[in-house]
């Protein structure tokens, strides 16, 4: 496929690949590798993790990139000592806090996060929250989730954390209008791109989740309609149908068709006519397909190998193969939610091998006899691969950078297409 057709006129493949359930060793982040981009989303927030010295370590090098004055997140390193009794456990929590407190009067938002060491497991994190919630009410609000290697990846810390939000969110008047919620963090020139995109189709009000200041939480009820930005929140997703909200069914916003499909299923949940749809999106698209063009002569015809990481890998491999016309080899991706991801799946070959979980000694085997042109993977897999002769990009990378929405589509494919270029160069 050369050029893109505009995307009302594509057609989904009659169906979706088979699963295949794979269980085994798997390596991927912890859920604490979020607060990463979190805490950057939040502006008065803090993220305080309770930990061990590898979990601070962790955020510190996964941060290492970026340079603060004043970082929004620490770790609580819990000490031999704290562990002899959990009442000394409440009041050193209670103290870091109070000490964070005073010195960040900026904070309003405060999470705990817990991790694995089994110590943390034992200490009840939600009645620590409640506990200084009440403390410090109503100047900061104090909520918790867990980050847990154990029970999460990386991608599910976010999920966590805003699951740890719908609760609050305050509750839609009785009689309020039908509104939109985009549920997931967006950078914020990717968010105010599609507030005004909304504004222009006259859907409003309009509001992100979540919000870039604790008091601007949205509210929500039965008359709020959700659209998610990414496939990786089950969990916030189901604690917003809990207060009544319905989600809208659509392809995830990567490219110039998904986030067309995106936008048009919000427009259609609105009542918004086709033509004025057309009319309002048509520039923008034009856009991202004349950067997406600019990228083909690199990824056309190239193989692509997905080890699972970030679960956003079966709407990348949509875009990939249909908007790149890339080549899937195989596509990993840790969990599988077969609803939110179905308008994706749908788009995805029939005959592709869509593995959900890990083996990770088995999928290393398949990868290196398929020797695919790309391999995107996670941090620790990259470098190995690498050494073997592999062209890799990190996975991570697609959750640090905004690749949302009809303007960041050419970064997208840019971010894919730069490897390649680079070992082409090497070779050369
Ligand atoms: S939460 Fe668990 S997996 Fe994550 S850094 Fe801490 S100890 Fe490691």
């Amino acid at each position: 496929m050369n050029a893109l057709a505009p995307a009302s006129h594509f057609s989904p493949a009659s169906k979706a690949p088979t699963v295949v359930e794979e269980r085994g060793q798997r390596q991927v982040f912890c859920g604490l590798t979020s607060i990463v981009w979190l805490h950057r989303k939040i502006q008065d927030a803090f993220f305080l993790v309770i930990g061990s010295r590898t979990c601070a370590h962790l955020i510190q090098s996964a941060a290492g990139v970026m340079i603060f004055a004043e970082p929004r997140f620490a770790t609580a390193i819990l000490e031999e000592r704290d562990l002899a009794g959990m009442a000394d456990v409440d009041d050193e929590i209670d103290r870091v806090v109070e000490r964070l407190l005073e010195r960040r009067p900026d904070v309003k938002l405060l999470f705990l996060v817990g991790s694995c060491p089994s110590e943390v497991i034992k200490i009840d994190l939600s009645r620590a929250a409640a506990r200084l919630s009440r403390r410090h009410s109503p100047d900061v609000r104090v909520l918790n989730y867990t980050g847990s290697g154990v029970e999460t990846t990386f991608t599910q810390g976010e999920d966590m954390c805003l699951a740890a939000l719908a609760p609050c969110l305050p509750a839609e008047p009785a009689n309020a209008q039908r509104s939109l919620l985009v549920v997931g963090a967006l950078a914020d020139v990717v968010e105010d791109q599609f507030a005004r995109l909304f504004d222009v189709l006259g859907i409003a009000p309009a509001r992100f989740l979540p919000m870039r200041r604790a008091a601007d939480l949205p509210p929500v009820g039965p008359n709020t309609s959700f659209l998610l930005a990414h496939p990786f929140l089950r969990d916030a997703a189901r604690a917003l149908e809990e207060r009544g909200a319905k989600r809208i069914d659509a392809c995830f916003p990567l490219g110039a068709e998904g986030t067309t499909a995106w936008l048009r299923a919000a427009a259609e949940a609105f009542g918004v006519a086709p033509e004025k749809f057309e009319a309002a999106v048509a520039p923008a698209r034009a856009r991202a397909l004349a950067a997406l063009e600019s990228r083909r002569a690199t990824l056309a015809g190239k193989s692509v190998f997905f080890f699972p990481d970030s679960q956003m890998e079966p709407a990348l491999a949509r875009f990939l193969s249909r908007e790149m016309s890339m080549r899937l080899v195989e596509v990993g991706t840790p969990y599988l939610h077969r609803q939110h991801l179905a308008q994706d799946l749908a788009l995805l070959p029939p005959d592709l091998r869509l593995t959900e979980g890990q083996s990770l000694d088995d999928q290393l085997d398949r990868c290196r006899a398929a020797k695919p042109d790309l391999v995107v993977c996670g941090l620790g897999l990259a470098n190995p691969l690498e050494a073997e002769g592999f062209t890799t990009k990190w996975s991570i990378e697609l959750l640090f950078s905004p690749i949302q929405g009809y303007e960041q589509a050419g970064d997208l494919a840019a971010l894919f297409a730069r490897p390649i270029e680079r070992r082409a160069r090497l070779e050369v």
